[in-house]
């Protein structure tokens, strides 16, 4: 059976746990480097980036997951979104720089800082209700970046090689669709490797 983390240092862990396993896939929560070590795949979920990030340094997370991302699938779902991007608007800096695109934080607004829209996301369906939480959007994508899903314009879910990403909370809903469509990519890029 498919091994599939989920980064426990902040956030929406069990959800997405639930979420794995109801996907057909062992789901285990990652607090230590060496858990990394015979995962299949890795979920980075929502929560607060920048705590994220404090805690990824403390714990010297940050090169051994930028070296597991190397040939393993990774699935950044809203903060772990950000913590994927090459490139966050307004700052000097990034986090794992995984996929080729530029983020913007907080960018719905504090208007609105939750909602639900009804999206229609590449090869995963349509009538799929995202729900969004304080959430980034992806304001631009390099070439390779396959983009998924857009709401009002925006950029909310994309893709690139085996990285995947959501700027929307999926472990928030029963609709495991596009959980199961991460399985999918960590099963094929197993096969590539055995
Ligand atoms: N706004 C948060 C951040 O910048 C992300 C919110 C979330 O993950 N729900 O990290």
């Amino acid at each position: 059976m498919l091994k599939i983390g989920v980064l426990a240092l902040q956030g929406a862990v069990r959800e997405h746990v639930a979420a794995i396993e109801a996907s057909g896939a062992e789901a285990v929560a990652v607090k230590r480097v060496a858990e990394l070590a015979d995962l299949d795949g890795l979920v980075m979920p929502g929560g607060e980036s920048t705590a994220m990030r404090r805690l990824i340094d403390k714990y010297d997370f940050l090169e051994p997951l930028k070296e597991f991302a190397q040939n393993k699938p990774v699935f950044g779902t809203c903060a772990g979104l950000i913590l994927m991007a090459k490139r966050i608007q307004g700052q000097d800096s990034a986090h794992l720089e995984l996929i080729d695109m530029t983020v913007e934080r907080n960018a719905f607004g504090r208007q609105v800082d939750s909602f639900e829209a009804e999206l229609m996301i590449h090869g995963v369906g349509e009538d799929y209700t995202g729900v969004f939480i304080r959430a980034p959007f992806i304001v631009e994508v390099g070439p390779e970046v396959e983009i998924l899903s857009k709401h009002n314009d925006r950029i909310v879910a994309a893709k690139q090689g085996h990285f995947l990403c959501a700027a929307f909370h999926p472990e928030l809903t029963d609709d495991y669709r596009l959980h199961q469509y991460f399985v999918k990519m960590v099963q094929s890029a197993k096969e590539v490797v055995a």
